[in-house]
């Protein structure tokens, strides 16, 4: 397959799926616009070489048809700065005859926007019709929308089948969460430790289950940590817990010593009287948290421990916060550990931020641009490192 970078544009009219599912606030403000700017790129080489450009996406969940509220037409102007000031058309409805008429007039160079693919249900359904009437508005589609690709949509995989091979492709984002995923997945250098946090076990088994014949060490932090302290035979407290997960813990520690793969689990942390930003606060054993208290960062010892495991590592992937990093008393544990995977990455180690809440910790940090890549899609990217076949990818690929 060729990478995107080898196809020219020229006198194309290129369909790209983009992930413009941007935070607006109240006024429609777009709060945070990291996935548009991830977009650009792609866009931009298309309209340089003298192509034309349909854009695609949805944003939000508009149950009941079109809704002022979920309209894309609140960020054209964002993206019309984005692109330098050229102008970007809007259409009002992505499958109209008049968006039909307005991209196929558009002319080298030209930028259009469809409606917010959702105001159709047509579109969750991954309805064959649909997708037949989206391709209408280009000879070429690009998927550059990793957020969405664990989905088999309408726009971003059923629409794949009315372009034949050589007319599609990924754009330059989705082109690079592949091959970072696959960089991790794929004979990826050792020490190989990945770092896995986040609220729940269940969300992160799969993760585990594929992450244990690869990896060299496995650190455990975050409210998951005490469903494996208890299965142990620790006091956890009122620390968050998955009951039914306790034998499945034990399962996964034993298949891990069978892999060679080391778990690092918590041996003391920050618990708390209340779940709460301003909770009283104290350092303990994570196996002898007393009753009325629950776990809510990773402890100083925990986090020095952790941290030399992460700087003696080649290949790092960070899923899952250690602790609530949302409240700041309990975020200490989390952001050390970014500091240490930003340190790995200074000394030469390849670092992946990918799935779950990760992303926004190590923003929060202010260490993005310290480690090797952040990947954009949460979901698409917990799956993919599950070793899913994605929809969204294996649509332009097949
Ligand atoms: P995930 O999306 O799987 O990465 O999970 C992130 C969420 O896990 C964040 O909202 C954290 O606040 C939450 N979390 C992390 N540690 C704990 C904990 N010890 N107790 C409760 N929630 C936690």
């Amino acid at each position: 397959m060729k990478n995107f970078n080898e196809y020219n544009f020229s006198g194309v009219k290129a369909l790209i799926r983009v992930d413009f599912n941007v935070p607006l606030d109240e006024n429609f403000n777009i709060t945070d616009d990291t996935r548009m700017t991830a977009a650009v790129p792609t866009i931009k080489k298309i309209l340089s070489e003298g192509g034309s450009v349909v854009l695609m996406s949805h944003l939000g969940r508009p149950k009941d048809g079109p809704t002022d509220k979920y309209s894309l037409k609140h960020i054209v102007k964002h993206l019309s700065d984005l692109l330098g000031g050229i102008e970007v058309k809007f259409t009002d409805d992505c499958i109209s005859e008049s968006s039909f008429e307005m991209s196929a007039g558009l002319k080298a160079g030209e930028v259009l926007l469809l409606e917010n693919l959702r105001f159709y249900k047509e579109e969750e359904k991954g309805d064959v019709e649909f997708a037949a009437k989206l391709a209408k508005h280009g000879n070429f589609w690009v998927n550059d929308a990793f957020g969405t690709a664990h989905r088999a949509h309408a726009s971003t995989t059923i629409v794949s089948q009315f372009f034949e091979k050589g007319h599609k492709s990924f754009g330059y984002l989705m082109e690079a969460e592949v091959i970072n995923g696959n960089k991790l997945l794929n004979n990826p250098e050792s020490p190989v430790t990945a770092i896995v946090g986040g609220a729940k076990v269940s969300d992160k088994i799969k993760l585990l289950e594929k992450l244990i014949p690869i990896s060299d060490n496995i650190i455990i932090g975050g409210g998951m940590a005490y469903t494996f302290v208890k299965a142990l035979g620790g006091n956890i407290g009122k620390s968050i817990c998955e009951l039914d997960y306790l034998e499945l813990a034990l399962e996964t520690l034993e298949i891990a010593k069978a892999n060679n793969c080391e778990i690092h689990l918590p041996n003391d942390t920050v618990v708390a009287d209340k779940f709460a930003p301003d909770a009283n606060k104290k350092v303990c054993k994570t196996a002898e948290i007393e009753d009325a208290w629950e776990g809510l960062d990773i402890g100083p010892e925990s986090t020095v421990r952790f941290a030399e495991v992460i700087k003696n590592s080649k290949t790092i992937l960070w899923n899952g916060p250690m602790g609530v990093f949302e409240f700041d008393a309990f975020a200490v544990g989390t952001f050390k550990i970014a500091e240490a995977v930003a340190e790995a990455t200074s000394r030469g180690a390849f670092s992946l931020i990918g799935g779950g809440d990760s992303v926004s910790a190590i923003n929060k940090a202010g260490l993005e641009d310290k480690v090797s890549y952040v990947s954009t899609g949460g979901g698409a990217m917990l799956e993919f490192l599950e070793g899913k076949s994605l929809p969204g990818i294996a649509a332009v690929i097949d």
